[in-house]
């Protein structure tokens, strides 16, 4: 429970970031993790309230009050025993412990009236001290089961299902359609919020306990054309949805959601309009050393990112690397309040202005502003993006209306969409025979009977492919769920946990 009078004594700590003036000048990551003595003081704050609305408020419910109360003692003992809490929840805490936006803070119990305990800043000390001690190791079944289990997609849904199902004592195959696994934590999250060592690591533990990893294959096919066409792909092997079916007891798809909403208005072909999941996967590549030729660069342009969630925030902080002339971030919806009204909302996520790191770097934002047009140039600018022509917009009742008057041109060399993603790659559900919901996704419930089987014979799916466009703890904790749900579907039955 930490200390009894923690809470009373001792500030929240955020963790610190080294200057932006130097953080811009690499692709590494720069968030200053709290040091024993402040995740000691961190931990002391948790106040054994009773009833830990953090823990319901954490997809994977982590053992908030457990681990923090073991940081808080601080003996190597009690760290060594606050992994083992944490690895009972979460496959990768490193993950988390990075790029998580902790909705556990949001419901933690001294937030009503106080700043939250810094929980994912005790994570991420953990985990990284963990991986320092040498306390993380390969944790091989003892026996195996006999039965071969395809996992399509090695995002973080898919890692996880891997993992789980490997210790489970499952012949565990991760195909894999681009040339290195991890998912959008490799090709969509920059190296600056996490370097991409930390797949590596778990790659390697997870190959020691039997998982074989097959990048560079794809599953099933892609589409043809259309915006989806140009999601990243660098298979160089194709294996159909038969043949996988054909070979492995069961199949479980973790493709993720990665159709991008388009923005299909006049002058949208031009060159220098991209989706962000064209710009970002490239300079990821570049900082891995691969040859990207050539590169959307931003380089003494003028920016404009459409869109203001995570994935606008990155093109932002890899704009502003690349050494943008200015970078201006557009959001459709209305600034949000700088503070919720917190016994309103409290335990549930808040809507508020959330100010990412990356906009701390430097960007422009506009709320309540739609994108009427790309204009073209002419001369030698002749089919390039010169600028773009925007309307105010206003909201009543769910409802959006154009501000008359309040047309406006912006100068734009390069035009980042990043309005999020519509659905799966329909093409490999198809492939798998997997019917979809209203929204395009692979359709199957969460329960703890039948949780995760679609309506194919043995096929299972998890994470944003079945959920739609999430976040790296919810494709975790859809993994590790439907991974029990794969070895009750081989076994009979589980002692993996839900
Ligand atoms: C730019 C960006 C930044 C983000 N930042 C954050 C953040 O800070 N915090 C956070 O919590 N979440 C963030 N997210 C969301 C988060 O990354 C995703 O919710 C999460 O990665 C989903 O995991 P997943 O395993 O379901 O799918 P994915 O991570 O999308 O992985 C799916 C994998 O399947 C592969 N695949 C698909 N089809 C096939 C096929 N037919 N054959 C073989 N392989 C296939 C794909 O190549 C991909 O590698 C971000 C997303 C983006 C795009
Ligand atoms: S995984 Fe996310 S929600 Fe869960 S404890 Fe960590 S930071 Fe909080």
């Amino acid at each position: 429970m930490g200390k009894v009078t923690g809470f009373l004594e001792y500030e929240r700590l955020e963790e610190g970031y080294e200057p932006v003036a130097q953080r811009l000048k690499n692709w590494k990551e720069f968030v200053v993790g709290l040091n024993a003595e402040q995740a000691k003081q961190q931990g002391a704050r948790c106040m054994d309230c009773g009833t830990p609305f953090c823990n319901s408020g954490c997809p994977v419910n982590n053992i908030i009050p457990d681990f923090n109360d073991l940081v808080y003692r601080g003996t190597p003992a009690d760290w060594r025993q606050a992994i083992e809490v944490l690895h009972q929840t979460n496959n990768f805490p490193e993950f988390t412990g990075r790029v998580c936006p902790a909705p556990c803070e949001a419901a933690c119990t001294l937030n009503v009236n106080d700043d939250a305990v810094g929980i994912k800043s005790i994570e991420h000390a953990i985990i990284d001290r963990a991986w320092a001690e040498g306390w993380v190791k390969p944790q091989p079944a003892a026996a195996g089961t006999g039965k071969k289990v395809a996992v399509v997609g090695s995002g973080p849904a898919g890692l996880a299902a891997a993992q789980q199902l490997a210790r489970a004592g499952h012949a565990v195959t991760v195909f894999e359609k681009n040339s290195r696994a991890g998912g959008l934590l490799r090709y969509g999250i920059p190296d600056f919020k996490m370097e991409k060592s930390h797949i590596d690591r778990r790659v390697e533990q997870m190959k020691a306990e039997g998982v074989s990893f097959r990048t560079g294959v794809l599953v099933g096919a892609m589409p043809k054309e259309g915006p989806a066409s140009r999601v990243t792909n660098d298979a160089k092997e194709t294996i159909g949805a038969d043949q996988v079916k054909a070979e492995f007891d069961a199949v479980l798809l973790t493709g993720g959601a990665e159709s991008s909403r388009d923005l299909p208005v006049p002058g949208r072909d031009l060159d220098g309009v991209h989706f962000a999941m064209e710009f970002l996967p490239q300079q990821n590549k570049v900082v891995a050393g691969d040859k990207v030729k050539p590169q959307i660069r931003a380089d003494g342009k003028h920016v404009i990112v459409i869109g203001g969630g995570d994935t606008g925030s990155d093109c932002v902080g890899t704009s502003n690397r690349h050494g943008a002339a200015s970078v201006t971030q557009f959001e459709l919806m209305p600034m949000p309040p700088e503070q919720e009204d917190k016994p309103l909302v409290w335990p549930y996520w808040p809507v508020k202005l959330r100010t990412s790191s990356s906009h701390e770097e430097g960007c422009e934002r506009t709320f309540a502003i739609a994108t009427k047009e790309f204009i073209a140039g002419t001369g030698k600018d002749k089919g390039r993006v010169v600028g773009l022509k925007t309307v105010q917009v206003q909201w009543q009742g769910g409802k959006m209306t154009e501000v008359p008057g309040s047309e406006k041109e912006w100068k734009a060399d390069l035009v980042l969409l990043a309005m999020g993603f519509v659905s799966p790659l329909g093409t490999v559900l198809e492939a798998f025979g997997v019917d979809k919901d209203a929204r395009g996704n692979a359709k199957a419930h969460t329960e703890a009977t039948g949780g995760y089987k679609t309506n194919a014979e043995k096929v299972f799916a998890a994470g944003d492919m079945r959920r739609g466009q999430s976040l790296v703890v919810w494709a975790i904790r859809e993994g590790r769920q439907a991974a029990r749900a794969v070895d009750e579907y081989l076994m009979g039955a589980s002692d993996l946990p839900r």
